[in-house]
């Protein structure tokens, strides 16, 4: 059994996805041991994969080696035509797989078809830019020498992704690494690998030579994680997830000096100053705190609100945070879904509870709701402070934490006060402010007066322990791309 009915209801074509453990891409699995993939807004059963191991991840690698040489000597142009066939491919199927994604994530349906056209959008800005890789000539400093660059793919990478956004964070580290001529073995998270398999078996459709894209379902990260980091033939990691496992897959990489790409964790800072268009921040706050029920690595997790805005901004959001609708993604409507377990509950409460006995105020929110799933309210706290554990951690849930705050020199110090460095955001208009504020946050990714930037056109990473390397953009190609000088003498 692969899928079950629990899930095959919601989907246009079931025949096509009905079977996710017979592809290609997957190998022959040799385990018997399997693995259960449930909906978190109703506990239901939606299929059973094989939880391979460190055999069947030893047999992709072998595979996508073989095949690595025979796709990066294709032409640019031969690989640019898959990676689109699999861009339209995707875009025919959002339905299903945004239903996939909802069924195995709870994010509501329309964000979930909203994060499949994210991915494909990453497809085909990858299949575009695969027809741009260039070199560079360099003007020797001696007449009889031609010297130059080239750039070639890095071979196999070793992809391991989360599961909030489970299916635009295969679409954006896969298609870079394709579009430079590089093979994939891919693990998904435990928790969401059905709209990436679902994904897989429209890549088979697209044509892709067999070997460049493989797949190792796995209940647990650690076996297949540590083979991709220790085998000799994956040249590269690319990781995103929490700072903790991007840790320990960088200290394992580290005997072999493999390259690695890792997205981490963040704490972002959302401000508002007080000569800000109020209203275009509410939105802004909403936008950024709460899409995926706050569990986005670029989540506002804590925001700095100017003394003189403080009151009109609390009041303002929380009214506008109590009428969020909370649900299964599958109910019209519905704005918030559940979390993804019964742990990411306990966090939120431990740091609610944390704040309430420091002299935090609950706003609107506060508690779980009493039905079946993990479903936690909307929630915005007031008095807060900086020292306390929800502005220091990353509480990666829908609780809006909001800070009095004076100075802007003093908020831009404590923005910059953590551990990360991913995603911040800013709204003002004073320009010599936006200017000042924007240069001197550390973060990779700054909004200003927008709660929203990810896009497949831009460098999406961060600074500090939020990672190393960039995805999207030109840059997200070049981390795949090995450079290498040549010199000729004797001209
Ligand atoms: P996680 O690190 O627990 O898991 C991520 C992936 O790593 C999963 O596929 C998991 O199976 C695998 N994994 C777990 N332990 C492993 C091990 N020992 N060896 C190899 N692989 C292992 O993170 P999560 O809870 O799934 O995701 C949430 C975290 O991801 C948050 O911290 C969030 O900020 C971060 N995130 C970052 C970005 C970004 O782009 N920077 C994007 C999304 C999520």
């Amino acid at each position: 059994m692969t899928l079950t009915p629990a899930l095959t209801r919601h989907l246009n074509n079931p025949e096509l996805f009905s079977d996710l453990t017979s592809m290609r891409s997957l190998g022959q699995p040799s385990v018997s041991r399997t693995f259960q993939v449930f909906n978190p807004s109703t506990g239901e059963l939606l299929a059973e994969l094989p939880d391979m191991g460190v055999a069947e991840t030893k047999e992709a690698i072998d595979k996508a080696y073989v095949a690595q040489a025979e796709w990066a000597a294709m032409t640019a142009r031969a690989r640019s035509d898959v990676l689109w066939r699999w861009h339209q491919l995707i875009v025919d199927h959002t339905d299903d797989l945004g239903a996939i994604l909802t069924a195995e994530m709870g994010k509501p349906l329309a964000e979930a078809k909203s994060e499949v056209s994210h991915a494909a959008a990453y497809l085909q800005w990858y299949a575009e830019e695969a027809n741009r890789i260039y070199g560079e000539t360099i003007s020797a400093p001696s007449t009889d020498r031609r010297m130059l660059v080239i750039k070639q793919p890095i071979g196999v990478v070793g992809t391991i992704t989360p599961w909030n956004f489970p299916a635009s964070m295969v679409a954006r580290k896969i298609s870079p690494a394709l579009a430079a001529g590089c093979a994939i073995v891919l693990k998904p998270a435990e928790q969401t690998p059905l709209v990436a398999g679902a994904m897989f078996a429209l890549a088979e459709k697209a044509g892709f030579p067999e070997g460049v894209l493989n797949l190792v379902y796995a209940a647990e990260g650690d076996a297949v994680g540590h083979e991709l980091c220790t085998n000799t033939k994956v040249r590269k990691i690319s990781f995103t997830g929490s700072t903790e496992v991007g840790r320990l897959l960088m200290r394992q990489c580290a005997d072999q000096i493999k390259k690695v790409s890792l997205e981490l964790g963040g704490n972002a800072p959302f401000i508002v100053f007080d000569d800000a268009d109020i209203d275009a921040a509410v939105d802004g706050a909403i936008q950024a705190k709460f899409r995926n029920a706050g569990q986005t690595c670029v989540s506002a997790n804590r925001l700095y609100v100017q003394a003189g805005v403080h009151d009109e901004f609390a009041e303002k959001f929380a009214a506008r945070v109590a009428t969020l609708t909370v649900g299964d993604g599958f109910t019209p409507d519905v704005a918030i879904g559940p979390l993804i377990d019964t742990r990411a509950l306990a966090k939120i409460e431990h740091h609610i509870g944390d704040a309430l006995a420091k002299g935090g105020t609950i706003r609107c929110g506060g508690a779980r709701i009493d039905r079946d799933g993990t479903f936690f309210q909307p929630t915005v706290l007031t008095d807060i402070s900086s020292s306390m554990r929800v502005a220091q951690e990353e509480t990666f849930g829908p609780l809006a934490p909001i800070i009095r705050f004076e100075d802007a020199d003093q908020v831009v110090r404590e923005a910059n006060d953590t551990i990360y460095g991913l995603a911040a955001y800013f709204y003002a208009s004073n320009l010599k402010r936006v200017w000042r504020v924007a240069e001197a946050l550390e973060y990779g990714m700054v909004g200003i007066n927008t709660g929203r930037m990810s896009s497949e056109a831009a460098p999406f990473g961060g600074m500090k322990q939020s990672g190393i390397g960039r995805e999207g953009s030109r840059h997200g190609l070049e981390d795949y791309l090995e450079m290498k000088y040549l010199c000729m003498g004797g001209i």
